[in-house]
């Protein structure tokens, strides 16, 4: 057992005392797909969903991955299990297209995708702390929808988020807000739910998927097409999703006060995925 657990191709060891391969695509190019989400009890949350996502981004990226779901659960297990005791851990892998010499085009067939992963204790934000946010135009490329290992864009807009002091950045192409660097965003109005769709400029978060089906079954519509940074600014409420923060309330945009106007509504949808998440990962 370790506290933070490091797996590559089968291999599992203690995170800080792993290498991989200097060949790994990964390194040179990004080139490969990842997925994350945190665990209770060691089941981890939403896995199913996880899975689907992971296929299709491997798909779009031709990454001739073999391993079926039940062997990729069943690997991912086997790191949750060689971790400590912990309330929440976070679990991440990735799937690189192999280890070959540098070169951008694909490698040979015979050259094998490689499975990485990470297990650590995970401490949730307090849903009760809202976040503060930046905006930042959006100047990534436009396969936001696979969940690639391509992230300096994130990289540099989360560096200036917390430079700024704040929590996360919300990204806009031109008037129009995509999604934040690490996490989806929507925002309640006159009591309706909207987010943007899922198209190339956005991830489809799985939280995001989650809290449009918890809003349906609670009563409150939701629309999802894209709104301006004007109608972020002036939203009832904004809402930040991802896994391993669950969903965020936003109290202030580059240091301006927004949201707070339906109060009841955001709890209603805070709570309802924390029992969601809770349920589904009891022991
Ligand atoms: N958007 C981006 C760019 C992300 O990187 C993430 C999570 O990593 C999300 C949205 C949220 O996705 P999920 O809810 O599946 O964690």
């Amino acid at each position: 057992m370790w506290k933070n657990v490091g797996y590559y191709n089968g291999e599992i060891g203690a995170l800080e005392e792993m290498k991989v391969p200097m060949g790994d695509r990964a390194l040179y190019f990004g080139d490969g797909i990842y997925e994350a989400t945190c665990a209770a009890n060691r089941i981890p949350f939403a896995i199913e969903d996880h899975l689907d996502r992971m296929y299709n981004s491997l798909r779009l990226m031709e990454i001739p991955f073999q391993m079926d779901r039940s062997q990729v659960r069943a690997e991912l297990q086997k790191v949750l299990d060689a971790a400590e005791d912990a309330p929440i851990h976070f679990l991440y892998w990735q799937i690189s297209r192999g280890v070959a010499p540098r070169n951008h085009v694909f490698p040979e067939a015979e050259v094998k995708p490689t499975l990485m992963a990470y297990v650590r204790p995970h401490t949730m934000k307090p849903l009760e702390k809202p976040y503060k946010l930046i905006s930042m135009e959006d100047i990534r490329f436009r396969l936001c929808n696979i969940k690639t290992l391509n992230l300096i864009p994130s990289v540099l807009a989360n560096q200036r988020a917390a430079e700024a002091g704040c929590d996360e950045a919300v990204l806009h192409r031109g008037s129009r807000v995509t999604e934040c660097a690490h996490s989806n965003i929507s925002i309640l109005k006159d009591g309706v739910l909207r987010t943007a769709p899922t198209d190339e400029l956005i991830l489809p978060g799985i939280t995001r998927k989650h809290l449009l089906a918890l809003a349906k079954e609670h009563d409150i519509p939701t629309l999802e097409e894209p709104f301006s940074m004007v109608e972020l600014m002036n939203a009832d409420e904004i809402i930040v999703t991802s896994s391993s923060a669950l969903c965020m309330q936003v109290e202030s945009i580059d240091h301006i006060p927004v949201g707070g106007k339906d109060q009841t509504r955001l709890k209603i949808l805070q709570n309802a995925y924390l029992e969601k998440f809770q349920r589904e990962t009891a022991g």
